[in-house]
């Protein structure tokens, strides 16, 4: 009964998940004309084409190993009985207690994983450093490490406690809880994670006074986005790329420029970059991601609890059930897994949401000219590859391409968009 229940509530929870979907996404946007992105590509200094390709070939080995490495960590302590002593051994020092396990075990797990993939990490900061985008000293590089260990610490450590306090009184029925309290998570981190988080990395002061702002904040007032302040980052200490975003919902939302993009972009190329995140807030993207977020979250939750019945993958994992701590690296494995296969998904949807975003920010400022001109800026100073090879980009991009969005800006020019 507990099961048809809790397949019947999946069932709901999928189809609300493809309706927001649908209804949110903007499917039916495929990229600019090819030939429109090749004549882009063309006038491309040829150097700076080569410099970006070179600078993404280094890349690679290490991004694709990291990813294999995470796969083939998360398989082998989640797909035999490594994992379940890994965490029995966290948690020995308190007598075994559930609760010990359950965090403790779950450090015990990931830290592995970060152990085995941490040269690789190393390996790639040698190359941003020598192709001069990061900016950062092997100190630096440490402490940022250190400080996203903690804040996954604190986050995970939650998150575990949580989780497993749930099926701990509620052997039963904890899947319902479990995917409301994960759902409630994942609303409450959208809120709290731009305002309580990204400081613990960057410095956010209000922007200074003068004209750049005063058209910023014109801009949306004019977009009729309501947008509480426009913020700097101080992200020149740590690179030399540069960028802005939108975050938080409602009352925590606010435009964020990095430094680096007020010393080295145009003003006016600053204006079209906020105006495509003001299309991020005035669709709702944001809100959209979390909604999506939660239903997904949620979602995985139940299929964990139905895939508990699973006698193979529990005797793998030499666990007697799934909601027990001592199955966390069956967890892991299994989120792993399945990030893997809905990144390129993810990804899919993300390219279709920023070329709305690119389409609002052509409309809303009517300048095709400064569009086409800071997508190259962008591109020559994060070192993209303008057109990156098509598998890696379907797969993985969660932008359309310097030469798609140089593209976009020409279709719109001639009034084709
Ligand atoms: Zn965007």
């Amino acid at each position: 009964m507990n099961r048809v229940w809790a397949a019947g509530t999946l069932l709901v929870l999928l189809v609300i998940l493809v309706v927001v979907a649908w209804q949110s996404i903007p499917w039916h946007r495929p990229p600019a004309p090819r030939p429109d992105q090749l004549a882009a590509l063309d006038q491309l200094p040829a150097d700076q084409v080569a410099r970006g390709r070179a600078f993404h070939a280094e890349l690679r080995p290490g991004s694709y190993g990291a990813m294999l490495l995470t796969l083939i960590v998360a398989l082998v302590i989640g797909l035999t009985p490594l994992g379940a002593g890994l965490v029995t051994q966290a948690g020995r020092p308190f007598g075994g207690h559930w609760l010990a396990q359950a965090i403790l075990g779950g450090f015990a797990v990931v830290l592995v994983s970060e152990v085995v993939t941490l040269p690789l990490a190393a390996w790639r900061h040698t190359i941003v450093v020598r192709y001069g985008i990061s900016t950062q000293s092997w100190g630096a590089w440490t402490v940022d490490l250190l400080k996203s260990f903690a804040v996954g610490a604190v986050i995970g450590g939650l998150a575990l406690a949580g989780f497993y306090t749930v099926t701990h009184f509620a052997p039963r029925w904890w899947w319902a809880i479990g995917a409301a309290g994960a759902a409630g998570l994942v609303v409450l981190l959208s809120f709290v994670l731009p305002v309580v988080v990204e400081p613990v990395f960057n410095k956010f002061t209000p922007m200074a006074d003068g004209p750049l702002r005063t058209e910023l904040m014109e801009l949306a007032a004019r977009d009729g986005v309501p947008v509480k302040d426009v913020l700097v980052a101080d992200a020149s200490r740590r690179t030399r790329a540069v960028n802005a975003y939108v975050s938080g919902l409602g009352p925590t939302r606010r435009i964020v420029v990095y430094d680096t993009m007020l010393t080295e972009a145009e003003p006016a190329e600053v204006v079209s970059v906020a105006a495509h995140e003001l299309g991020h807030a005035k669709d709702g993207d944001v809100l959209t991601g979390t909604i999506l977020g939660a239903l997904g979250t949620a979602a995985a939750v139940i299929v964990l609890f139905l895939l508990g019945s699973w006698q193979w993958l529990l005797s793998r994992a030499g666990v007697d059930t799934i909601s027990e701590p001592r199955a966390i690296g069956l967890l892991l494995a299994l989120v792993t897994l399945a990030g893997l296969i809905a990144g390129p998904a993810q990804a899919f949807v993300s390219r279709r949401i920023e070329a709305r975003a690119d389409e609002h920010a052509l409309v809303l400022t009517g300048d095709p000219a400064t569009f086409e001109a800071m997508q190259r800026r962008l591109g020559t100073l994060n070192l993209s590859d303008p057109d990156p090879p098509a598998w890696e980009h379907l797969m993985f991009a969660s932008h359309p391409s310097t030469v798609e969005r140089m593209a976009a800006a020409r279709a719109y020019a001639r009034g084709e968009r």
